[in-house]
């Protein structure tokens, strides 16, 4: 079972309360664009076996989005943080890091 806790609001709940918006932090493409960098943007997405960071929506509560960083394999959540960020929080990457060495995610790690 996977536990979030809203950063908005503080509810912590089980992942019925909240929707899975898919991957965060993907670089947006518009007008102007290639065509590959927009196909890339629409189409290709991480599908990772450990650190993912995720976009949710608090559906059955506040309705903000924010992002999650959770162990696909474990499901061990290790934060969640405004959607507003262009990145995790440094103190949530270091507990990534402590928990898995060597992680990356795009840019980050
Ligand atoms: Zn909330």
């Amino acid at each position: 079972m996977l536990i979030l806790e809203c950063p908005y609001c503080g509810v912590k709940g089980e992942e019925t309360e909240f929707t899975g918006g898919g991957e965060a932090h993907l670089k947006r493409f518009g007008p102007g664009a290639s065509d590959d960098d927009f196909h890339g943007y629409l189409f290709k997405r991480e599908n990772p076996k450990g650190v993912h960071l995720e976009r949710w929506r608090h559906t059955n509560g506040c309705g903000k989005w924010f992002h999650a960083a959770r162990n696909t394999v474990t499901l061990e959540v290790y934060g969640t943080y405004p959607a507003q960020t262009t990145e995790p929080p440094k103190d949530i990457k270091d507990k990534i890091s402590a928990r898995v060495p060597g992680w990356s995610w795009r840019e980050f790690s």
